[in-house]
Parts: structure tokens; C-alpha cells; sequence
């Protein structure tokens, strides 16, 4: 781990969003005590746009008073942010009522507690008694709404406009007929600790309602501008004046008058969002540093705050008073952890620090680092955060001032003032685009759980590419439920310091036009299609994937094996047996596989890899060809058919496999293949087995081949074609081209992208960060982690088979349970590395049929370049694991690992920084097809299907499914229910049999 923590020390940001122009000020001293004054003027200059979606110039806006209506998840008197920002100032030309999430009070009827913050700003607060129900939960609505009514009357509010920093008070539109709808999206909530279940469909549905969006910071401005025309980005602002002339001229807080220097302060919520163990870490290097947090300490348990001599905590604080904090720190502190809830995140303390003159500290943080990186320290990890901030107190004056004079530069280019004017000039636009389009009352129609309920909906469990589309093709009936926060499943995406990584390698093919179809509804122009560069690496060489296709430039030997062994597997051996040989490749215990039986007395081998295969003579499974080889040949001409021109049980299934129901392999010999590795022998002959197709196939399954069965492989897997193999022993084979070597991707977003299209079509209800903990299949009842229930009238099941049925607790029959005990899986951990080095190879990705620990390596950075920061190149190095492969280290050890071998395998030079690196583990991965595996899952399904179960899906079909199939079993499993019920309803319809003639057939 020593050359990341170097590397990742030496990185310097140098990105800024912002034209810089200068202007000079006076510096403080180093330790930032008021010696000597410095002060900002907020000075009038354009901000740069980084809106999107534009008026069109023909419309005359016209101001109106029209009230403006807001909900918000934050009380106005919690921390002074945007919200309070933007709407005090918005007040100025319209009256703004703020209505907060509920409080519980038992003791009175449901009413609203009134306050007036600021001129022209009503505060509203309901108090409802209402239990257990936080935040506009949706057992609140029917009350929120009578109150609302009420509410409208009382004041007669006339015209309004309605606006929303939370999606989950959507349901309240349905009260309301605003002239505009206003979405302020100033965080991805959905990622918040305890975040509602709800929040993401609701979000979906303001989105469709939504007539104007804004963002916070630019990265959540990208994460969201495409889901909606009309996005723009506002990034949190400053008020210059109230932190430069409070430092300069205020008095100094006197709760911490008293602490020594050096001072690190942070002032904000103190909650998930911040890395205590950083904190932690800080105060125990430097006990003579004093560090000061004021904050309020929300949903995180005070007691897990670390404690020291020199951390202090002072709790919350007005905005009045925070310049007196800030005035008496040296450097300021944004020490945010990295996590998903702080993907977006776009703290507004920055510019304040800036404002009253202080050096920052910051974790690397996206929206500090790329507008502020050039004169904010950022520390990547513990280690460097303590170094960056032993830096900031040991900074030459020079350098301090170059900071200043940056920051300076920022500042002079925005204020809230401007902020709150565009938005108020964007809302007097929404409005009058609605009065000319003679705006309608819109309706929020969102449904809630108890609506789904009453109707007994069709339960969807999990939100991966099966549920997502088995919940969009049965629309409103449908309740996805999703453990994660994000859905998408295995096809979800994870970001890291600007890079994008999937979990594993994951790519769109398919060769049905339905897929094609979906493919362009979810992702619109957001796709890139190119030819795909799959390789192989072995022998120390990079040869083109499919392996017997492009045998140039390997050894000589291995390239006549590789014929020879293609040519006996076809027409038989092309030497006769010599007497008392081995037994070909009949025991490879070596590698724990076990016996696989079928080569007895073949030839002696001269080279020994596991099966001895370099006999002379037969190899086994080709003998009975001697005679019948003609057969052979024509029946593996008949496997050939078709476009499918590859050959290695991982590459082409992931990329290019056809949209058809697996039949047993059609291989018709005297000698069928008992199992995957006899059919890897007889298919491609010894040499390819040998050098490809046996490491590389263990090396993947992490299971004994012998044990697996070949239906999978079922007429996707041609025996070579002997020309083109000669060929391509003998010139370099050009670069694969037409349908079957082309592959699409998302252009932005990873492929995420592709899942998160399906969220605006969905109709039904989507609940996130709910895990089905249990399943009764006689009550049709889905029981959550968190003790809710759901009624289903069918429910569709994605999530592993084997976690279904020990959902069902003593509810599954014994011979059930012993079933799921048969199947067998392997898992996948992907390493995720970052280099700080562009275009590292024009490859997709890379099979290592040796001693590396990945097996394969996802080219991340090439599947779109929007997946690199600048500069940047990701990768995910694949490593299979089981009970039979465990992984060789975990943690730090495995990164290192696979660091290492990326340079073995050259594919990292010696001075590549690693910029980011994280890993990502899927225990459910491959589902492997062994002996038992069929009968098991067609016993569990049956069964399941009595209780009107439906399994889809890779993992709870147990099949080999790629995303497109996973789309194709979603609407399979939609139609199914559909057919269901029509039957059930046809059959309730059917007139019944006359008791009479039932006993007249009797008694016949
Ligand atoms: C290494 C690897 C590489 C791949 N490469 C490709 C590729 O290049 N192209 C391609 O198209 N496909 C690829 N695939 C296949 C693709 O990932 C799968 O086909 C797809 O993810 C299967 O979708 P699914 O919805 O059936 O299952 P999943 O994606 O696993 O989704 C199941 C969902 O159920 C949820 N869930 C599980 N338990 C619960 C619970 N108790 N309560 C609530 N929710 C629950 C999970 O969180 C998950 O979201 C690859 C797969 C792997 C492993």
C-alpha cells in the first residue's frame, strides 16, 4: 500500500470550473488572527451559465406575486443553507410559505405552528398525532392535506407557485394548482442515512411534474440534467460581506477564545456525512492542534463521536454568530467522508470559509475539488489530510496569498443575491410558458403503500434488470421492492474520485430487436456502440479473443499443439497411439479437479499441463472419430452454424450471447461430452485446451469442470474453423468487425445509466432500502427488514433463489430446501484501480488464462472516456472465488496484488500513479451449471408456482442471463402474472356444472 499512499499524495488538483479574474485584498497572518485585516467586496460580475435548456426568446415574461409554496425536509431554523438563502431573498418580491416535515403531538388536534422568520416568510410547521410516521411519511398525507386545505383558505392564497426541496411531500401537489412546479434538488437524499423508501419513485414522478429543476453543485447538476429538459445548475453561494467583515471587525466567540493556536474549525451538521475516524485520526497526531467543531449532531448516535482533550464540539450555533468562530481559526476543515452520501455534495461553508480569508482543508470531495482544487488543500486519504493540513500551518506567504488571491477570484463571481435573481427570472419564465399553454391543474398521483395495499399489488423483489423490467411491463399494479438504495442490481455502477466502474464488466449486446427497442426508451442518445477488442494475454503475448482464431504470434509449439490437437479432435489423431501410454488427460487432480474418466490409454504425453495432452496419439475424446469422424466433423459443422464465432465459456456469453432458450448442447457423437471439460477437448482438441480453454475455464468457475455440465454452452459453441485457424496462426487476424463483434454502452453514467432509464416509465410503486427479510407463500405476504408488511396478489422473485427459500423459513417443504441446497454459485470480487495516466490501451478487456490473480480485466476507461476523470484511466480487475478457489488476500493486500500484476502483465509502466482504487464483491455471480442444477430448479419452481411464485432472473432462474435476457425474463414474468389472472378471471366467469349432471355422469 506505500506506493498508493505515495501516489495518491503527489496528486494535485488543478481543476476550476470558473474564469479566475484578479483583484488584490490584504493578508492575514499565518495563523489567520486578525492582525492584519482582510476583507471581500462582493463585486458585480456575470456568473458563468452552466445551465441547460433555454426559453425560447419569443416569450415576454411578465413578474407576478404569485406566492410561492415551499416544502422542505430541513426546519428554517436548523442550519442557515441555501434553502434559507435563496427564499429570504425570494421573499422580497413575493410572499414565501415554508412548510416543514410534521412533529408528533399526541396531545391536540392536527394544526399548523406559525412563525415569521424573516419579512415575508410564513413558516409553517405541522404538529399531527400522527405516530411513528417521520418526515412527510405517507400515513401523514391525509392529514398534511386536510391542513393544507385549510391552510389555503384561511390565508386565501390565490395564485402560487409550488416548490420542493423534497420529493416525498410530492403527494401534497394533488392540493395545490401552482402556475409553475419547482424542484431545488440541493442533495441526492435518496443516499442519506435512513432515507425513505419512497423517495426515488417519488423523485421520478417530480421530475415528469417538475417545470423548472435546479441543482446544487455541478455534480449533482450532471447526475441529473438528463432527467429532466429544463435543469440548471446553481451552485451553493456566498454572502461575502457577513464572514469577510465579521472576521475582520466582529468580536471572537468566547467559548473558544480560550484555546492555544493552531485552530482547525468546521462549523455545519455533524452527521454521517462527516469521517470521524479522519477527525479521530487528527486530533490523536497533533494533540498540541486545538479542533473545533460547531454543529447541530443529527442521526448519528453522539456517543460514537471521538472524544479528546483537543476536540471540542460546541454545538449548534446561529448564522449570526458563526463569523466569530471562524474568525479565530487558522486553517478550516471540510473533512466529509466518502461515502454515497456525499457523492454530491456541494458544502456551502467552502466560499464562507474563503469569504473571512482562511485556508480549507478538504477530503476529495467532487464539488470541492474541481472548482476549488486550486486553492483548497485536499487530502485523498487519513494519511494525506494530516499532511495537507501540516502543510497549510507551515505555508510561505507566497503561497498563502496565491490561495487567497484564487479564492478571491471565486468569490468576486458569485452572491446569493444574483443566485436568488436568476431563479426568481427562471420561475417568472415557467410561469408564463404555463399561462400561454393554458396551464392545466396538475395531480401528483403518487401512490402510497397503503393505496398498494388495498389493491394487492403484484410484488416485484429486487430492483435489477429482471425486476426493473417485469415492474415497467406490468405498470401501475406493480411494488418493486430493492434492498439497495440505487437499482439496477449487478448492472449498477459505483463512482470514485471522478472515475465510473460497473460492478464487473458489463456491456450491451443483443440480437433481439425487442432489446434494441428498450435499449433506446432507457437510454435515448446517451449510448455509444463500437467494435469490441477483446483479448487474450499468455505466453507473455496479447492475442485477439476468440483464442483459436488468432494464434500469431504465440510460440511455434504451442501454435502447432493448438492445429495439430483442432485437427485430431476433428478427423482423430494424426499419429497412431503408441502402446502402454498414459492416460491422455485423464487425471488433473493436481489442479483439484479430480478424475474426468474418459481418457484411458491414450498416448504418453511429453509435456505434462494438468491432462497430458501432448500424446502422440488419441487424446481421448476424439478416438471414437477414427471411424465416425466424418460424423463428427458434420455434426460440429452443425454447432457451427449461427454467427457466434467465439469460444471461451466467459467473453462471449457476456457479450454476444443469443437470445434463445438453451437446448442440451446439439453435439451428436458416438461419444457425448459427460461434462465441461471432456466438451472442451472435444470441441477444441488439446492444444487450445491446453492453453486457453482449461486455465483459463478453471481459473473463471473456480470449480471442478468435470462437475459442470454443458447445456449452458448448448449450440453457442463452434468447433474451429481449420482455415481460419491456420490463417490465423499465420498472419495477424484484423480486428473483429459486423453485429456480433459490435457492443453498446452508455455514454454518461456508467452503466447505471441504463437501469436508472427505466425509473421515469415505471408506474407502480418503487420502494428502496427495503430488504424482504421474510415470505409467506400461504398469506402472500412479504415481511421488510424493518417490520412493514405487503400483500401481493402474485409476487415475482429476482433475488437469489437460495435466499427465497430460506425466506420462507419452515413454510418450504424439506424437499425443497434440500434442492436450493444443490445449487452451487461462484462469486466475483472486482478490484477497481484509477491510473492517473490517459488512453492506457485501446483494448475492452483482457482474458489471463495464467498466473494472475484476475482472470479478466474490464477495461472501464474505454467503454466510454466519460468514465475517466481528466487525465484518468479506470480499470476493474475480475477475480472469481469459492469454496474450492478462496481468494489468496482480501482487503488491501488483494489491491496490491492486483496492482502488481497489472505491471507483470505490463500493463502499467513503473511511474503510473494510482489515483483511486476500491473494490466491489458479488457473492451471487456465476450460477454454475453442474449435474443437479436443472432438476433442482425445476422442482423449486414448480412448487413456487403453486403458490403463485414467479422466478426470473439470473440468479433465481439459476440461468447464465445476461442484462438483455434479464429484460426478455422481466416481461416474461409480467405476462405470465397477466395470463394468470386473465385465466383465473375466465375461469371465474365460466358458468359451473349443473350439480345434477355431475351426478347423472357418476352414476353412469
Ligand atoms: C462478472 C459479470 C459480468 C457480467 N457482464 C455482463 C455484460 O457484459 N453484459 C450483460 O448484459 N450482462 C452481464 N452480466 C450479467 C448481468 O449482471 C445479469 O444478467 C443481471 O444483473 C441479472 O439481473 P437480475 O435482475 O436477474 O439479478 P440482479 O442484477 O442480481 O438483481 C437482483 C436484485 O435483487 C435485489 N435483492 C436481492 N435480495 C433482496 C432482498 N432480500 N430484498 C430486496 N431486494 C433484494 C438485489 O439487491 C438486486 O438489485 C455479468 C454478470 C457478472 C457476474
Amino acid at each position: 500500500m506505500q506506493r498508493l499512499a505515495l501516489h495518491t499524495f503527489s496528486r494535485c488538483y488543478a481543476l476550476s470550473a470558473f474564469p479566475i479574474t484578479y483583484s488584490g485584498f490584504l493578508l492575514p497572518n499565518p495563523f489567520g488572527m486578525p492582525s492584519a485585516p482582510c476583507l471581500f467586496t462582493p463585486k458585480a460580475r456575470p456568473r458563468p451559465s452552466l445551465k441547460r435548456g433555454s426559453l425560447p426568446r419569443s416569450i415576454t415574461v411578465t413578474r407576478t406575486s404569485a406566492a410561492l409554496i415551499t416544502f422542505s425536509h430541513l426546519r428554517w431554523n436548523f442550519v442557515y443553507q441555501r434553502p434559507q438563502h435563496l427564499l429570504s431573498r425570494i421573499a422580497k418580491q413575493r410572499p414565501v410559505y415554508f412548510i416543514e416535515e410534521p412533529e408528533f403531538d399526541a396531545s391536540a388536534p392536527a394544526h399548523w405552528v406559525r412563525s415569521t422568520p424573516e419579512p415575508n416568510v410564513t413558516v409553517l410547521r405541522p404538529r399531527t398525532p400522527v405516530p411513528n410516521a417521520p418526515g412527510f411519511h405517507e400515513a401523514q398525507i391525509p392529514t398534511l392535506e386536510k391542513l393544507l386545505r385549510d391552510f389555503l383558505e384561511v390565508d386565501e392564497i390565490g395564485e402560487h407557485v409550488a416548490w420542493f426541496y423534497t420529493p416525498m411531500a410530492l403527494p401534497l401537489l394533488n392540493q395545490l394548482n401552482p402556475l409553475a412546479v419547482i424542484y431545488d434538488c440541493m442533495d441526492e437524499l435518496s443516499a442519506f442515512l435512513h432515507a425513505p423508501r419512497e423517495l426515488i419513485e417519488r423523485e421520478a414522478r417530480l421530475f415528469q411534474l417538475a417545470d423548472v429543476v435546479f441543482t446544487g453543485g455541478p455534480s449533482l447538476y450532471r447526475a441529473k440534467k438528463d432527467k429532466h429538459p429544463n435543469v440548471h445548475c446553481f451552485p451553493s453561494s456566498v454572502d461575502t460581506e457577513h464572514f469577510s467583515r465579521g472576521v475582520a471587525d466582529g468580536p471572537e466567540a468566547a467559548d473558544q477564545a480560550h484555546l492555544p493556536h493552531p485552530r482547525f474549525g468546521y462549523y455545519g451538521v455533524i452527521d454521517e456525512r462527516i469521517d470521524l475516524g479522519l477527525l479521530d485520526a487528527l486530533a490523536v497526531a497533533h494533540p498540541e492542534w486545538q479542533i473545533v467543531m460547531v454543529g447541530p449532531v443529527v442521526k448519528i448516535d453522539p456517543a460514537t463521536l471521538p472524544r479528546h482533550p483537543n476536540l471540542h464540539y460546541f454545538g449548534q450555533k446561529t448564522y449570526a454568530e458563526l463569523p466569530s468562530y471562524l474568525k479565530g481559526w487558522d486553517v478550516c476543515l471540510l473533512p466529509f467522508a466518502r461515502n454515497d452520501s456525499t457523492k454530491f455534495i456541494s458544502p456551502t461553508k467552502t466560499l464562507e470559509y474563503m469569504a473571512g480569508c482562511k485556508l480549507m482543508v478538504s477530503t476529495a470531495i467532487t464539488d470541492v475539488v474541481e472548482p476549488y482544487g486550486h486553492f483548497v488543500y485536499i487530502g485523498e486519504d487519513t494519511v494525506s489530510f494530516i499532511e495537507c493540513c501540516e502543510q497549510a500551518i507551515a505555508i510561505s506567504e507566497d503561497d498563502r496569498r496565491r490561495r487567497m488571491n484564487e479564492g478571491e477570484r471565486v468569490l468576486a463571481q458569485t452572491s446569493w443575491d444574483r443566485t436568488a435573481s436568476s431563479i426568481q427570472q427562471l420561475i417568472e419564465q415557467a410561469v408564463t410558458r404555463n399561462r400561454r399553454a393554458g396551464a392545466v391543474r396538475r395531480t401528483a398521483t403518487v401512490r402510497t403503500a397503503a393505496d398498494d395495499l388495498k389493491s394487492a399489488p403484484v410484488a416485484v423483489i429486487g430492483a435489477g434488470p429482471t425486476g426493473l423490467s417485469a415492474a415497467y411491463h406490468l405498470g401501475e399494479r406493480a411494488l418493486l421492492i430493492e434492498k439497495n438504495s440505487t437499482v439496477g442490481g449487478w448492472c449498477r455502477s459505483v463512482e470514485d474520485r471522478g472515475f465510473t466502474f460497473d460492478f464487473a464488466g458489463h456491456i450491451m449486446f443483443s440480437a433481439d430487436p425487442y432489446v434494441h427497442q428498450l435499449y433506446n426508451m432507457l437510454l435515448g442518445d446517451n449510448v455509444h456502440w463500437q467494435d469490441r477488442e477483446a483479448w487474450i494475454y499468455s505466453k507473455n503475448v496479447y492475442t485477439r479473443y476468440p483464442f483459436q482464431g488468432s494464434l500469431y504470434g504465440l510460440p511455434a509449439d504451442v501454435v502447432t499443439e493448438c492445429i495439430v490437437g483442432a485437427i485430431e479432435a476433428r478427423f482423430g489423431a494424426v499419429k497412431p497411439a503408441r502402446p502402454n501410454s498414459g492416460n491422455g488427460h485423464g487425471t488433473n487432480g493436481a489442479n483439484g479437479h479430480g478424475t474426468n474418466g474418459h481418457g484411458a490409454g491414450h498416448a504418453a504425453a511429453s509435456v505434462t499441463n494438468g491432462h497430458t495432452v501432448t500424446a502422440n496419439g488419441t487424446n481421448g475424446h476424439a478416438v471414437a472419430a477414427n471411424g465416425t469422424n466424418g460424423v463428427n466433423a458434420h455434426a460440429a459443422a452443425k454447432v457451427c452454424e449461427g454467427d457466434v464465432k467465439d469460444c471461451c465459456g466467459d467473453g462471449i456469453l457476456e457479450s454476444s450471447a443469443k437470445l434463445v432458450k438453451r437446448e442440451a448442447a446439439p453435439i451428436q457423437s458416438a461419444e457425448e461430452p459427460k461434462n465441461f471439460e471432456e466438451f472442451i477437448y472435444k470441441v477444441w482438441g488439446r492444444g487450445i485446451a491446453k492453453h486457453f480453454a482449461i486455465p483459463y475455464n478453471r481459473k473463471l468457475w473456480a470449480v471442478p469442470l468435470s462437475e459442470m455440465e454443458t447445456s449452458w454452452l448448448g449450440g453457442r459453441v463452434p468447433m474451429p474453423d481449420l482455415e481460419e485457424m491456420i490463417e490465423g496462426a499465420l498472419k495477424p487476424s484484423p480486428k473483429p468487425m459486423g453485429p456480433n463483434a459490435r457492443f453498446g454502452y452508455p455514454l454518461r453514467g456508467g452503466f447505471q445509466a441504463l437501469m436508472n432509464g427505466f425509473l421515469p416509465h415505471l408506474k407502480g410503486s418503487t420502494l428502496l432500502n427495503a430488504s424482504v427479510r421474510a415470505v409467506s407463500p400461504s398469506k402472500h405476504l412479504v415481511t421488510l427488514t424493518d417490520g412493514s408488511q405487503y400483500r401481493y396478489s402474485s409476487l415475482i422473485s429476482t433475488m437469489p433463489l437460495p435466499q427465497l427459500i430460506r425466506a420462507m423459513g419452515n413454510e418450504a417443504p424439506a424437499e425443497i430446501v434440500d434442492a436450493v441446497a444443490m445449487l452451487r454459485h461462484v462469486s466475483v470480487r472486482c478490484v477497481n484501480i484509477g491510473v492517473g495516466r490517459e488512453n492506457l490501451t485501446e483494448k475492452h478487456w483482457i482474458y489471463y488464462p495464467e498466473d494472475t490473480v484476475f482472470h479478466r480485466i474490464f477495461v472501464q476507461g474505454n467503454a466510454s472516456p466519460h468514465c475517466n476523470p481528466p487525465g484518468g484511466f479506470g480499470l476493474t480487475c475480475e477475480i472469481t472465488y469459492s469454496e474450492h478457489k478462496p481468494l489468496p488476500c482480501d482487503g488491501d493486500a488483494l489491491i496490491e496484488r492486483c496492482i502488481e500484476d497489472c505491471h507483470k502483465v505490463g500493463f502499467f509502466k513503473p511511474e503510473d500513479p494510482i489515483w483511486a482504487t476500491n473494490q466491489v464483491d458479488m457473492p451471487y455471480a456465476y450460477v454454475v451449471y453442474d449435474h443437479n442444477r436443472k432438476e433442482s430448479v425445476e422442482l423449486i419452481r414448480e412448487w413456487l408456482a403453486q403458490h403463485d411464485i414467479i422466478l426470473a432472473g439470473r440468479y433465481s432462474e439459476w440461468e447464465y442471463y445476461n442484462s438483455d435476457h434479464a429484460f426478455i425474463a422481466g416481461k416474461k414474468a409480467a405476462d405470465a402474472v397477466r395470463a394468470a389472472e386473465q385465466k383465473q378471471e375466465a375461469d371465474r366467469l365460466l358458468p359451473k356444472p349443473l350439480t345434477m349432471a355431475a351426478g347423472a355422469t357418476k352414476s353412469n
